[in-house]
């Protein structure tokens, strides 16, 4: 028998009991006569004690016991006079009568406790035992729990889960796909799905009703912290509905994981907010709304005053931080730095400092008196005590800058309280995206996108403003789904591809199938996906989704423990029928 109980559930009331308790060693300290180990294991930590006094040798063997070693300890459960009231075996200690070493463990290359000192790449090569951390553990715990949560509240719901295959044809989100050659068919491949778009679709047409899959996707991307080659998608789809009967449905799911989950409940239905709202007060499509702080454009109030830098620009806007009209011109040099970064990519930041004492002091004083700089703070209802921050340039560049300033100027006044949870629908995104390199339209969301009957007419005119019946869930400014109602007709699907620069031929081969089964009895439907891993490391509180999965890949797209991407061996390239034209650099 290795055990008797875990390593996170000896209580008071067990003192005095025989136990058999089996773990890995976190640590130990010899304090002359006695020896302590803490031993853990997925639940939890018991303190062994060795004393030198009673025992019988077993002082010596635990003090031979190096990090990481598995044990098996046997002894009575004793009250302890130094107690630990952090952890919940804190009040207790097993004097150890009987030790085995089940095995021993080289010296872990970091150490495995809360504050590790393994650097990324390290800790991604031996994950097995940063995943020994409690931190990394209960992040998992986290995942697990959420899964269950949303299987037990969609299966309630009337939505079935259903597999969707993973060797199929490309599907069009937008990225790149990963692919697979198929020996059977030499010269054709597979394409790893970016979702199951098309799949779930085809589920609607089948008569499936409601439809969920908690769903590995694959998307060859460049990686970014919120960002991995392969995530998961809770893909969701649902037949007869229009737009609220899905944003119903699902706010249902998200208020159900906040309560469950979080403890925290979500009062009233989630505002909608348009995306050329988003846009224009926010300067983004997923805007935090934790916080105020809305961009205002000035163009208008700021132009022809003979200020060659406004004069010039499409676009000048800003907004106004609170309480931060105290800042000095060492801060203000810094914003400036700041905002010139690549990143944000502005020239320059101008500035209205509205002074306690109801002083106005600019950087711009020598264009705009105190009368064109009260209107100024009039535009944004400035009180005495606050900056205003004004970007000019570009308007999509500047809208996106002063979007990224403002969440930064939220950060600094500790605007974006992580206890807090905002969750937005944004809607009504456009149908087409104007791509600057192939110099055509792409689908904002993908093809299946149903555009606005009464928008069909601008196709000819004016495609961008085209709008689609899609929508986005954002909570505290981090995407975390996205859907839309679908076409569900061919003649309209035929003319989308059409729009996109599909000729018939090419809508054809890729998207054939979903053509024939329109003609089958195609029901009206709509559907969602939300990314898991975000929403996981969203209700974790923090940033990078590679720590709420188990075994993630780096930024260059390698799986350090496995090492891989990796060659195969020239038999497997010739039965596959493939010729590698570029060797990996050695
Ligand atoms: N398939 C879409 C995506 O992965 C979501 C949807 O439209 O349901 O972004």
């Amino acid at each position: 028998m290795y055990r008797t109980h875990n390593c996170g559930e000896l209580k008071m009331e067990n003192v005095g009991e025989r136990v058999i308790l089996s773990g890995w060693v976190q640590k130990s300290r010899d304090l002359g006569g006695m020896t302590f180990v803490d031993l853990r294991d997925r639940y939890g930590i018991t303190q062994l004690v060795f004393n030198m006094e009673s025992d019988t040798g077993l002082c010596g063997e635990a003090r031979k016991l190096g990090r990481e070693f598995v044990v098996k300890a046997e002894g009575m459960v004793a009250e302890r006079s130094n107690k630990n009231l952090q952890i919940p075996t804190g009040h207790i200690e097993i004097r150890v009568e009987k030790l085995e070493v089940l095995n021993s463990s080289n010296t872990p290359p970091f150490t495995i406790e809360e504050n590790t000192d393994g650097g990324d790449d390290l800790r991604m090569k031996y994950r097995y035992l940063d995943l020994r951390r409690v931190v990394v553990r209960e992040n998992l715990q986290l995942r697990h729990r959420m899964a269950i949560e949303i299987r037990k509240y969609l299966s309630e719901e009337g939505f079935m889960e259903v597999e969707t295959p993973v060797l199929i044809k490309s599907t069009p989100e937008g990225a790149r796909d990963f692919v697979v050659p198929s020996r059977m068919n030499p010269g054709e491949f597979y394409a790893l799905p970016q979702s199951p778009q098309t799949f779930k679709q085809l589920l609607m047409v089948a008569g499936f009703d409601k439809y969920f899959q908690i769903v590995k996707c694959f998307r060859d991307e460049d990686l970014r912290a919120d960002r991995q080659p392969e995530f998961t998608q809770i893909d969701c789809e649902m037949s007869f509905v229009e737009r609220d009967d899905i944003l119903t449905a699902f706010e249902g799911l998200a208020k159900h994981l906040f309560e469950s989950i979080k403890g925290v409940e979500i009062e009233g239905s989630f505002p909608k907010m348009l995306y050329v709202d988003a846009m224009s007060r926010y300067g983004n499509d997923k805007p935090d709304i934790r916080f105020e702080m809305e961009l205002s454009e000035m163009s208008d109030l700021v132009k022809g005053k003979g200020f060659q830098v406004f004069d010039s620009v499409e676009y000048v806007g800003g907004i106004c931080a609170t309480r931060c009209a105290g800042y000095s011109r060492k801060q203000l040099d810094a914003l400036t730095d700041w905002v010139k970064r690549p990143q944000i990519g502005m020239k320059g930041l101008v500035y209205v400092k509205y002074n306690e004492d109801g002083t106005l002091k600019s950087s711009v004083d020598k264009f705009y008196d105190e009368t064109a700089l009260k209107q100024w703070v009039e535009l944004f209802e400035a009180k005495p005590g606050d900056l205003i921050l004004v970007l000019a340039g570009d308007r999509e560049l500047t809208l996106k800058a002063l979007s990224e300033l403002r969440l930064e100027m939220g950060n600094r006044l500790e605007l974006r309280d992580p206890e807090v949870f905002k969750p937005l629908w944004v809607v009504d995104f456009p149908l087409l995206e104007w791509d600057e390199e192939s110099k055509r339209f792409h689908a904002m969301h993908h093809p299946f996108t149903s555009p606005y009957e009464e928008d069909l007419e601008l196709f000819r005119t004016d495609p961008g403003k085209v709008r689609a019946r899609a929508y986005d869930l954002v909570i505290n400014g981090v995407e975390i789904g996205g859907g839309s109602i679908r076409i569900h007709d061919e003649g309209l699907q035929k003319q989308m591809f059409d729009n996109l620069g599909f000729t018939e031929e090419e809508a054809r081969k890729q998207f054939g199938f979903l053509m024939s089964a329109f003609r089958y009895g195609a029901p009206p439907h709509g559907g969602i996906a939300f990314g898991f891993d975000r929403w996981v490391a969203l209700f974790a509180g923090i940033e990078s989704i590679r720590d709420v999965i188990a075994f993630p890949k780096n930024n260059a797209g390698r799986d350090m423990m496995i090492d891989t991407p990796s060659t195969i061996s020239n038999e497997q390239l010739d039965e596959l029928s493939l010729k590698v034209s570029k060797q990996p650099p050695k």
